[in-house]
């Protein structure tokens, strides 16, 4: 049998083994071509059924209203940073922009590069160091507003918006790199979603944007390179330019996985499962493991960020544990310490074994 590690890398990260065991089973004959999936022309039968595939089931699993659509476009969250105030940002639009660390903070300064003093900044936690989200009274957001961007998910500080910013009645944008299709929400307050596929959703290489018609129909630009215009995307079903079909493939195995073992709800009370097994530890050690996020509330499911007692012990730590078969356990250069990272293909039994060794380590260490 394969060797396979208990995988907590931020991203990529591990897709759901059935999801690859598809692709180890088809990859030398996908649907009877005698071809893989990255050998067959992506104007064919074969792969559109794949292409088409992906974005209803993302539709499904999101439950997406009929007046969104689903795009799968290229360069990740850093190429949509340009490209939302490109297409969003002409004739003087102003847009607020929540800035939560480090990825939010990219986001602005890449807008603001685009359209400047039109980028504004709704509320900051950076004095914080981004240990927490910002209070609803400390969102200032103009009525003049296009749109609030903000990210749902602060993969590199462990915060998350478990309930989205209060912004009255302005559209939201959000980068949703981190956590895409965890849980079920209400779409509607939102213009465009946008994200890497490579957390929770796939391969590196797609990133699923999703945008409301009202958003689209303000994409008027004529003058961007065509493959930058959202419009020529929409209108081509992500056929404008050869997609990446491998990635895509990848991502209908793991929504199609997803949709088999009961859907985002389902995949939300695992996520919350886990997060409750792993805050259970830190806070029952709060003497040796100390959490970065300062206020419970703001925790976020899908990365968990704390310290031990002495950066030479997150050493050990991440040196014993991946002994003991689990890796990427290493916070993020800016911060150290500690960073689990739980995205949807880490199951609930991969926690309770990264907890026991918490636990053991306390007892030796601690
Ligand atoms: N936003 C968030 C929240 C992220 O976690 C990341 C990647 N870690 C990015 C943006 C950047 O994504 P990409 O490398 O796909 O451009």
């Amino acid at each position: 049998m394969t060797h396979r590690v208990i995988n907590f890398y931020a991203g990529p990260a591990g897709l759901p083994l059935p999801a690859l065991e598809r692709a180890q089973e088809e990859l030398l004959d996908f649907a009877g071509t005698g071809m893989s999936v990255m050998e067959v022309s992506h104007r064919s039968k074969e792969y559109d059924a794949v292409h088409e595939e992906a974005i209803a089931l993302t539709k499904e699993l999101m439950g997406l209203p009929s007046n969104y659509k689903v795009l799968l476009l290229q360069g990740g969250a850093h190429l949509s940073f340009g490209m939302i105030p490109l297409n969003l940002l002409r004739n003087d639009k102003k847009a607020d922009y929540i800035v939560t660390g480090n990825w939010a903070e990219k986001a602005t300064k890449e807008a603001k590069l685009v359209a400047g003093d039109r980028v504004r900044v709704a509320a900051s936690t950076k004095e914080q160091k981004f240990s927490r989200l910002p209070h609803a009274d400390e969102i200032k957001v103009g009525p003049d507003s296009a749109f609030v961007h903000f990210t749902s998910n602060n993969t590199v500080e462990g915060t998350q918006w478990h309930e989205f910013p209060k912004v009255g009645h302005v559209p939201y944008i959000c980068d949703m790199s981190s956590d895409f299709m965890w849980r079920p929400f209400d779409v509607s307050p939102f213009g465009l979603i946008y994200g890497g596929a490579q957390k929770n959703l796939g391969p590196s290489g797609v990133t699923l944007t999703i945008i409301r018609e009202d958003f689209l129909e303000m994409c008027e630009a004529q003058d961007l390179p065509s493959y930058l215009r959202y419009k020529i995307h929409a209108e081509k079903n992500s056929l404008y330019n050869t997609p990446p079909t491998f990635g895509i493939y990848i991502l209908r195995n793991v929504l199609a996985y997803n949709k088999s073992i009961g859907g985002l709800k389902a995949i939300e009370a695992s996520n919350k499962k886990k997060a409750e097994l792993l805050y259970g530890c830190v806070d029952k050690h709060s003497g040796f493991y100390k959490g970065f996020v300062t206020e419970k509330a703001h925790r976020s499911v899908m990365n968990v960020d704390f310290f031990l007692p002495t950066p030479e012990l997150d050493d050990q730590f991440v040196k014993e544990a991946k002994k003991a078969g689990m890796v990427g356990l290493k916070g993020y250069r800016d911060i150290g310490g500690i960073r689990v990272s739980t995205y949807n293909a880490v199951t609930v039994d991969h926690v309770k074994t990264l907890v026991d060794f918490m636990e053991q380590f306390v007892k030796t260490n601690g």
